[in-house]
């Protein structure tokens, strides 16, 4: 047998547990966030942090970093300093699967086993829910026009695209459904406009969204795709996408066609494909979500595994901040049931900033909580605090905030 596959037979090279091994997947901003939180909450748990990249990348504030804004040292940061800092381990592989009746976690740099397993991977592409089925057209597509809210290379190949624009039409799509990030395509248009606007581009920037109407700060972002960039930025509601021809480079909507010179392509999303070839998927699920209690986390049928981040199966808003504070609660459930307790359920907190104009940045934000409805057996908005202008204070919150979280996530 070739040792590199002999290599996915054995036990990683990780030293015994001295208590309960945490294992979690994905070292984004949910599995860091829990990773931090399981250390603080119970110094007996082995928590061991996998993720297949090998440094952290963050999306939030990458639209800034389009436009030069803020740098690459600001987004980027090590996971290695913040398993030294918080005392877990991090183990740069990729999770392959996972066997709950033996609790193992198969990797391509070997097996680990568990006691409690969190799975955070985040999203993926859904591209056959704008009726691209053929796997190697989504290739394609994905090289082509990524969409850049999944993986931090699709970033380098937009920043490249946007400074490589000189004129013509430049698309970008919104996908319908609980999506990453609701404000981050109508900002990406917003600093997209700012930054032709300053390099004198004759060109437009046409957005084609699924949805009826902006899905966040409505008001807010008509104002500036009319008041900052009504030369820039055509916007298309109800844009159902019917069709895409990648080589004439044209798309589809119900009632029209459109031709484009570049774009950025962000369709539907589902949940990581690891929890549909693990077999916990909901089949009902339109994002292949797994079938968790709603306010444990853990799936109904086994209490050592957890889904949480932009993976979870809860309606709450796809978001960094999200992810971080309900991953402080998730290391509480998962301490208390170790510990054969239980821990009141509360909210995630949302906090989102958008950056509309640039030289200064100028931004605004939007907080929400959710509650639980009794009604509907589904959570819903509770308390929603928008500041629905944009101005230099909000540029230099949404910097705040970042160097905040990334405090909280490596460094305190
Ligand atoms: C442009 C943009 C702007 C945004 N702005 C904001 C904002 O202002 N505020 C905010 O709160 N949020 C914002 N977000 C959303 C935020 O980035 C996501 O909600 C957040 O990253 C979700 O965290 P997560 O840990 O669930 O997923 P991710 O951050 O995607 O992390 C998942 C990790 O799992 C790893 N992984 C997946 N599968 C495997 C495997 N099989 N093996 C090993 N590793 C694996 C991946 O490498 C990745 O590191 C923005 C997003 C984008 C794209």
């Amino acid at each position: 047998m070739p040792p590199a596959l002999a290599r996915l037979l054995r036990k990683a090279d990780l030293p015994e547990p001295k208590g309960p091994r945490v294992v979690i997947v994905g070292g984004g901003w949910s599995g860091l966030s829990m990773a931090k939180y399981l250390r603080l909450q119970n110094p007996g748990f082995d928590v061991v942090l996998i993720d297949r990249q090998p440094a952290f990348l963050s999306f939030p504030l990458s639209n800034a970093w389009l436009a030069d804004q803020v740098n690459m040292e600001f987004l980027s940061h090590s996971f290695f300093e913040a398993a030294n800092r918080h005392g877990y381990r991090f183990v740069q592989a990729s999770v392959l699967g996972f066997d709950r009746t033996s609790r193992k976690v198969f990797t391509d740099t070997g097996i680990i086993a568990y006691d409690y397993l969190v799975l955070a991977p985040g999203i993926e592409y859904d591209y056959s829910q704008i009726g691209i089925e053929d796997p190697v057209i989504q290739e394609q597509l994905y090289h082509r026009y990524p969409g850049g809210f999944f993986s931090s290379s699709e970033l380098l190949t937009i920043k490249r695209k946007i400074q490589a624009f000189r004129r013509g039409t430049f698309l970008l799509t919104v996908p319908s459904g609980d999506y990453r990030c609701s404000a981050a395509p109508y900002e990406r248009a917003c600093v997209m406009a700012a930054l032709f606007r300053r390099r004198g581009i004759r060109g437009k920037i046409l957005i084609l969204d699924m949805n009826n109407e902006i899905t966040i700060m409505k008001d807010a972002f008509e104002r500036a795709f009319h008041e900052l960039y009504g030369d820039l930025i055509d916007y298309q509601p109800s844009s159902l996408l019917a069709g895409l021809d990648l080589e004439k480079r044209t798309i589809e909507t119900e009632f029209d066609e459109f031709t484009f010179d570049d774009a950025i392509i962000y369709p539907p999303i589902r949940a990581s494909r690891l929890l549909e070839e693990a077999g916990i998927a909901d089949p009902h699920s339109t994002q292949k979500t797994a079938r968790t209690d709603p306010f444990r986390y853990h799936l109904v049928d086994d209490e050592r595994v957890y889904v949480t981040g932009d993976s979870r199966s809860q309606p709450f808003s796809k978001g960094g901040h999200t992810a971080n504070s309900e991953a402080q609660y998730v290391a509480e459930v998962i301490t208390a049931h170790a510990l054969g307790r239980e821990v009141e359920w509360r909210s995630p907190q949302t906090m989102c900033f958008s950056t509309v104009a640039i030289d200064p940045l100028r931004a605004m934000s939007h907080i929400t909580y959710y509650r639980y409805d009794e009604a509907t057996k589904d959570f819903a908005f509770d308390r929603i605090h928008s500041v629905e202008k944009w101005d230099v204070t909000g540029g230099q919150a949404s910097i705040a905030w970042a160097e905040g979280m990334f405090r909280d996530m490596f460094y305190e």
